[in-house]
């Protein structure tokens, strides 16, 4: 593979709403993954807000970079201030562009809407500078090109704030320049290796100093609820190895290498096997099925969601016996080991995950405290088989722990059952 230029690129994200928090800055993110598709990554990123602030930032950034691109302030209003400060600072004059200026008036004209002035210097652009057209609002973009004037070596991109106007120009106008500048061959890769049932430090001491000696792997842990997620970066055979290593050691517990969530995971293995699938769920309300039915495709295999919260939904949905309930308590390996088997018998389906628990804040004891989990896989013609979990966390974090565990239960019996 060819080595691509290094070029160092800067993202700056205007807008006060961002600072204050009324919005989220989401192209921050979408950015980084998206210029990471080209083999670009960002080397830093600044939120400033309308007005004056970006001048140094800018300023800082052209010393910095060789690409820099702006989102948002390119507005008709007073506070949207992005294309005269660039101008500015890069020493360039502001003319009216005739062909933006006439796609203005089209788009008002198209809307039925007269064009105020304040729109009439959405048109300027600094000589020499491309306008990017804007097909979703008023707002085109601009691209000045490097060594345009004396300044400034670096190339600058102007982009429209709202993500329906930014996205469509960011592909249509923005790749084939940022490929141009960079002569991008795809170098590195990225590949997700997501993990459920072991720990950030399992990693760390089972495969971590494996890993660093693998000459250009770049690695990263990333920890979620129930689930590791090993980042490696690098080129195809660093990958390779930095993939055999870790799957040497923690095969067993690979959810997916292609990002697929756990659910997804699940929805595939039961169509690979051609089995049919229902939940009966106490404390998580429906969560599991939740999680499988936000799979496409879910409805090849997906039949019944049972969610019992009460007793007498346990004994009448499923038939779970109330002398058990009574004797044994909801939370317990009893029950859950019915509920699976009643799920399975009252849906017709080849596998059946229940689970039961104690979410808290209330309702613990000292046998069984808050966090307490029972959860139980059932399977036709196969026995059934029941294990405890202990999340002791909030509510919203007990279920989706949960959760985890009932679908990393099924994919296990999926996996085990045949390949
Ligand atoms: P602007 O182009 O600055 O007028 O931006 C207009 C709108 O775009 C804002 O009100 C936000 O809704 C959206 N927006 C701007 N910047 C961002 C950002 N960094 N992340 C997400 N949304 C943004
Ligand atoms: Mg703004």
């Amino acid at each position: 593979m060819s080595q691509i230029r290094a070029v160092k690129l800067e993202v700056i994200n205007t807008g006060t709403e961002l600072l204050l928090g009324n919005t989220l800055n989401t192209h921050g993110a979408w950015f980084g993954r998206e210029l990471f598709k080209l083999g670009l990554r960002i080397s830093r990123q600044t939120t400033v807000p309308d007005g004056d602030a970006i001048r140094d930032s800018l300023q800082e950034a052209l010393g910095r970079a060789d690409a820099v691109i702006v989102t948002g302030g390119l507005g008709p209003t007073s506070d949207d201030l992005t294309r005269e400060i660039t101008a500015e600072v890069l020493g360039l004059e502001l003319i009216t562009d005739e062909a933006a200026l006439r796609s203005l008036e089209g788009f008002f004209a198209l809307r039925g809407r007269p064009m105020v002035d304040a729109n009439l210097k959405q048109a300027l652009c600094p000589v020499g500078a491309d306008i990017l057209p804007n097909a979703n609002g008023t707002a085109p973009g601009i691209y000045v090109p490097p060594r345009l004037n004396g300044r400034s070596n670096c190339a600058v991109f102007l982009l429209p704030g709202p993500p329906r106007e930014l996205y469509p120009m960011y592909h249509a106008e923005v790749v084939p320049r940022l490929r141009a500048l960079a002569g991008v061959e795809k170098l590195h890769q990225a590949l997700v290796l997501k993990f459920t049932g072991i720990g950030e430090s399992d990693f760390h001491q089972g495969i971590d100093a494996r890993l660093a000696e693998v000459p250009g792997l770049e690695y990263g842990y990333c920890a979620h609820i129930g689930e590791v997620d090993l980042r490696l970066i690098g080129d195809e055979e660093a990958l390779e190895k930095g993939r055999k290593i870790t799957l040497e050691r923690f095969g067993s517990y690979l959810i997916s290498d292609d990002e697929s969530s756990l659910e997804a995971t699940v929805v595939r293995l039961l169509k690979e096997r051609g089995m049919s699938f229902a939940t009966a769920e106490s404390c998580t309300g429906g969560l599991v099925a939740n999680r499988i039915t936000n799979v496409p495709g879910a409805s090849e295999v997906f039949t019944h969601g049972f969610v019992t919260y009460a007793n007498a939904a346990k004994t009448g949905m499923l038939g779970v016996s109330a002398q058990d309930i009574e004797t044994h308590g909801a939370v317990s390996e009893v029950v859950a080991r019915a509920m699976a088997d009643g799920a399975l018998e009252k849906s017709g389906a080849d596998i059946a995950v229940s689970v039961t628990g104690i979410a808290g804040p209330g309702g613990g004891s000292e046998e069984k405290p808050v966090g307490t989990g029972w959860i139980a896989v059932a399977v036709r013609g196969g026995q059934t088989e029941a294990f405890s979990v202990f999340h002791p966390r909030n509510r919203k974090d007990f279920k989706l722990a949960v959760s985890q565990a009932a679908l990393e239960a099924v994919r296990r019996r999926l996996k085990a059952r045949l390949s």
